[in-house]
């Protein structure tokens, strides 16, 4: 691995400074995606900035009138490990906890997950359907986008030069919700997901009052299905309309066959993935939280 300097900052102005300095630097949340690049000569770096210290990135802080705010930098452990957390957002704790195996998880961060912006990321199609915000911050100022908008490519994202992902924000779960992530892999754990399915609804008067859905390894980025979740909106909550929704996202997909599934499969699986995640998160919602 080529040498690095490395700086651990203890501030959101010391870090953006010098991530917006003249030195081709490249930040560090868990590492366990970096370090992998690293090492295998895909990214080189000057300086490696790890985030780890700024309190905004480390930052658990969950109400139920204002949402979750989760720092960038936060591990998966600290995610599962938190009661409210994983009350309110449960499908988010369990996301937390299928990354990688448990040492992985005591780093890895969702932050991190989302910025990698790999296609198979787990936590993206669940952060997608939860109606995630993304908080960033630049030597320019701060500003802040949906999720669905922050991947633009296999490995690329939407920040610009010299910002950086402060927090995610998920509003309140509310009442009659449900949301659930299902992705199928080849063993039981620490695979890349062929297909991935994250969705979330909300229920009233047996019929969905909204739904989200969003796919894993299925298109080069992240893949929000918006219309068969706007469709959904307003049907009864039954089968037929969640085979419906089902199909529309096989539909959706653009997968490409390799050595983990073909083409064929892979929308096979979209449609199951999506079917039973519906069911989850409908069984959820119906337990009224
Ligand atoms: C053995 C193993 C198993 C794994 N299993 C899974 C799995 O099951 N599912 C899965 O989705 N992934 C898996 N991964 C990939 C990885 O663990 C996850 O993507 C993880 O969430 C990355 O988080 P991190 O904090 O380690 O990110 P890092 O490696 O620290 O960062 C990832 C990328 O994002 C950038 N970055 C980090 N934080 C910020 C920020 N705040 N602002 C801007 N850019 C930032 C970094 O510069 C880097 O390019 C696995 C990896 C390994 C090694």
């Amino acid at each position: 691995m080529k040498e690095f300097d490395y700086a651990a900052p203890r501030s959101l102005g010391e870090a953006t400074s010098l991530f917006g300095g003249p030195r081709k630097a490249l930040l560090l949340a868990g590492g366990t995606d970096l370090i992998v690049q690293l090492r295998a000569g895909r990214k080189t770096a000057d300086l490696v900035i790890d985030i780890k210290h700024i309190p905004e990135m480390n930052e658990i802080r969950y109400d139920p009138a204002g949402g979750l705010t989760l720092g960038a930098a936060v591990p998966c452990y600290r995610i599962y490990g938190d009661g409210a957390v994983s009350r309110a957002y449960p499908a988010l704790s369990e996301v937390a906890a299928l990354i990688g195996g448990t040492q992985i998880q005591g780093r890895a961060s969702i932050g991190g997950n989302l910025c990698n912006a790999a296609p198979s990321a787990d936590a993206i199609p669940l952060l997608i359907a939860l109606r995630a915000t993304c908080r960033i911050a630049g030597r320019g100022g701060a500003r802040e986008i949906a999720v669905e908008d922050f991947c633009t490519g296999p490995g690329r994202n939407s920040l610009q030069a010299g910002e950086l992902l402060v927090s995610l924000h998920l509003p309140p779960a509310g009442k009659r919700s449900g949301s659930q992530y299902l992705r199928f892999i080849p063993r039981n754990e620490m695979d890349i997901a062929v297909v991935g399915a994250g969705v979330a609804v909300t229920l009233e008067d047996g019929v969905f009052r909204s739904a989200r859905i969003a796919l894993s390894s299925v298109a080069p980025t992240p893949l929000f299905v918006r219309e068969a979740g706007e469709w959904l909106a307003g049907k009864p909550v039954n089968a037929e309309s969640i085979q419906a929704a089902a199909e529309m996202a096989k539909v959706a997909a653009a997968p490409i066959t390799d050595m983990r599934g073909t083409i064929e499969y892979r929308k096979h699986l979209c449609a199951v993935l999506t079917r039973r995640a519906l069911e989850a998160a409908v069984q959820q919602a119906r337990e009224d939280r």
